[in-house]
């Protein structure tokens, strides 16, 4: 299998050198050159192991099937995910996929946990003896979860940027109080985006890309432009589906319907590729807060990112910038690099661009946005809590909110599989409130108990833990250091 570059002026490359990179030379992002077919009569028989194998071994061509055994090993074992690899609990007739049992609750462990892996084993085949530095920009749940992936992983450092103000205090203590040699976790004077912009400008340096060269250190990406970071999340949509066979809520072979709280749209084109490798899937849900940016362009064509940015109470889809939405552009115009690397210039040199009526066309049916105004979010928890005793967490929310509000606009729709990204335990003040529960007064660290007392469920173990472990990171830096930074943590 070979990767091409959503921009078309950069050469193809295997998947060790498409992960090792991160970012193609041209700016553009690495998709595979074909979408494999895949939708086994066994589905349903499969653990999430033996799924993440065999979708693994159709894009890692260039990996033999132990190295991908040993790869799926290291990452979805009973360590990392005690408790059990993926839940799934019925809400009326959605079912939602909890992938927030990893590390650091959030479901960017479900990836962050093989990246590592699919790295080290990409750069020995490689051969090279090369230092990777893994440079991340966050809005709050990446950065833990890379950094719990990375951790002491030999070769690698790890260096996180957050915007200072914009995640929770949970977030910035889980990332602050990380340990291991290799990492570094910087927050911002800016929003998620100055940080990913900063970030993107660090690789397109072509001066101090020489610099680190000179010094054995390549950059690369844990950010879901990253192919190794998109591939592991493919393999969810497959395992939601076979767990919905398995539980009799569907049968094999109908067809369902997604609903994904979105940001990057990182989450949300890995289903895509699930549906265009053969899953049944009729129709998809992309979920906004109220920087509804995605909402605009998917239903009315006008990607216009020069907007105001709202903060939210879901901050890891304060996004006005989303990445990979260049790969959904790229395959809906047919592998189109002219057209893609024009529109995603626009973006850049302009803020806007517009897809027209027959390409959208081509997807109208298909892949739905929509968006959740803060209130709607809360009283989507409420909601929750009311009907079932569920707790949803704000980004769940979001996402529950809208495929409520689109499927009773347009009622007769297939089952639906609702992607919850993160445990409540992680905005625990954001929750409280929309139950009408909120303590006055109290630290946010004080929360998750609170929480845990009305809901009768247990704070998961590592963030129980948070408020004894030390401050290990504290620096900060405006937008226009982050160079700077860089260079100094390097010695360059
Ligand atoms: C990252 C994140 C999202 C958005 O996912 P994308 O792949 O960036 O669209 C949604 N919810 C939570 C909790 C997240 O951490």
């Amino acid at each position: 299998m070979r990767y091409i570059s959503t921009r078309g002026q950069a050469p193809a490359v295997d998947a060790t050198e498409a992960i090792i990179k991160g970012l193609a030379q041209d700016g553009g992002l690495y998709v595979p050159e074909e979408l494999p077919a895949f939708f086994p009569d066994n589905l349903a028989k499969l653990d999430y192991a033996a799924v993440a194998k065999k979708i693994f071994a159709l894009y890692l061509s260039s990996f033999s099937g132990r190295e991908i055994s040993n790869l799926v090993k290291a990452a979805y074992n009973s360590n990392n995910f005690p408790a059990g690899e993926v839940g799934m609990v019925s809400l009326g007739d959605s079912e939602v996929l909890e992938l927030w049992h990893g590390p650091t609750a959030a479901f960017k462990d479900m990836a962050l946990q093989a990246l590592p892996h699919l790295l080290l084993r990409s750069l020995a085949k490689s051969g090279g003896e090369k230092e990777i530095v893994i440079l991340v920009a966050t809005s709050g749940d990446t950065g833990k979860a890379a950094l719990e992936g990375f951790r002491d992983v030999p070769h690698t450092k790890i260096i996180v940027f957050y915007p200072e103000d914009g995640v929770s205090q949970i977030q910035e203590l889980q990332m602050n109080t990380t340990g291991g040699e290799n990492t570094r976790v910087i927050g911002v004077l800016g929003n998620f985006d100055d940080c990913q912009n900063g970030v993107k400008q660090i690789f397109a340096d072509q001066e101090l890309k020489r610099q680190m060269a000179e010094q054995g250190y390549y950059f690369s990406s844990a950010n879901s432009i990253n192919w190794g970071r998109l591939l592991p999340q493919i393999v969810y949509y497959y395992y939601g589906y076979g767990r919905m066979v398995a539980k009799k809520r569907i049968a094999m072979g109908e067809p369902i319907e997604i609903a994904v709280p979105t940001g990057n749209f990182g989450n949300i084109l890995a289903a895509w590729y699930a549906r265009r490798m053969g899953l049944p899937v009729s129709r998809f849900y992309c979920a906004s807060n109220c920087n509804n940016v995605l909402t605009e362009v998917i239903n009315e064509g006008t990607y216009n990112r020069l907007r105001p940015f709202h903060k939210t109470i879901s901050p890891s889809m304060d996004i006005l910038i989303s990445s990979n939405f260049e790969r959904f552009i790229f395959d809906i115009s047919g592998n189109d690099s002219f057209y893609t690397g024009r529109a995603f210039e626009l973006l850049q040199a302009e803020g806007k661009f517009y897809i027209e009526a027959g390409l959208r066309a081509k997807y109208a049916e298909l892949m739905v946005g929509g968006y959740a105004e803060e209130d709607e979010c809360r009283a989507a928890i409420r909601d929750a809590f009311e009907q079932y005793h569920y707790l949803l967490d704000p980004h769940t929310a979001v996402g529950y909110a809208v495929a409520n509000k689109l499927r009773a606009a347009s009622p007769g729709g297939d089952k639906l599989l609702l992607v919850s990204t993160a445990s409540p335990y992680k905005f625990p003040a954001a929750v409280l409130e929309a139950l009408g529960k909120l303590p006055e007064g109290r630290e946010e660290l004080a929360l998750p108990a609170v929480l845990a007392k009305l809901s009768g469920t247990p704070v998961p173990k590592n963030l129980a833990a948070l408020a004894a472990l030390p401050i290990r990171h504290q620096q900060v830096c405006a937008t226009a250091e982050m160079t700077e930074m860089i260079r100094n943590e390097l010695g360059l």
